[in-house]
């Protein structure tokens, strides 16, 4: 195998170094040192085994970080929910729905005309107008509350996103193509 005539870059020592050796330990001085090329030059350089770990520590940094930010992400969103929930008699809160809304102003138009066919125009228009805009409220509240959960998804998958591309997380992975049947004709 060929080597290269490299010195250490520590204690100046001899190393000869096979070709493909990336890393190595100088024999004299115990350094750990990277062989760096540069075109047809190659030197060594000292490489600390903290800074051989620091990658890999910042990288666990990274991901406790984007963790905790994740969960920040969830508690946002369960106390802006909750916020733009509509509450029912006993407390429970439920998503505002556009559906919801359309209906109350279906059933206003409805009163309305009814009342109006039986002689009751203030009451009709009273009633068509109040019923009509409980209606209209609730489809703006369910547009704000899709909005706001769209928003919420957008942040949590960009998050998510992140911790996939840190080096070490286990990437999703396809169909394993080993153990699939062959296609049959
Ligand atoms: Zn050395």
């Amino acid at each position: 195998m060929k080597t290269l005539p490299l010195n250490c870059n520590n204690c100046g020592a001899p190393l000869p170094v096979p070709e493909s050796t990336r890393y190595l330990t100088c024999q004299f001085c115990d350094t750990r040192l990277e062989v760096v090329r540069e075109g047809n030059a190659a030197f060594t350089k000292v490489l600390g085994e903290l800074q051989e770990r620091t990658d890999q520590i910042s990288s666990e940094v990274r991901r406790l970080q984007l963790e905790n930010e994740l969960l920040k992400v969830e508690q946002n969103w369960d106390r802006e929910s909750n916020d733009l929930k509509y509450r029912g008699q006993d407390g429970r809160g439920f998503e505002p729905s556009a559906a919801g809304g359309v209906f109350f102003i279906v059933l206003a138009v409805a009163a309305a005309i009814i009342l109006l066919l039986l002689g009751e125009i203030f009451l009709g228009v009273f009633v068509g107008l109040f019923v009509g805009s409980l209606g209209i409220l609730q489809i703006v509240a369910a547009s704000n509350y899709e909005d706001s959960w769209r928003l919420y998804m957008r942040r949590k998958q960009q998050v998510l996103r992140e911790i996939s591309e840190l080096p070490g997380t286990r990437k999703a992975k396809g169909p394993d193509r080993h153990n699939m049947p062959a296609s049959s004709p």
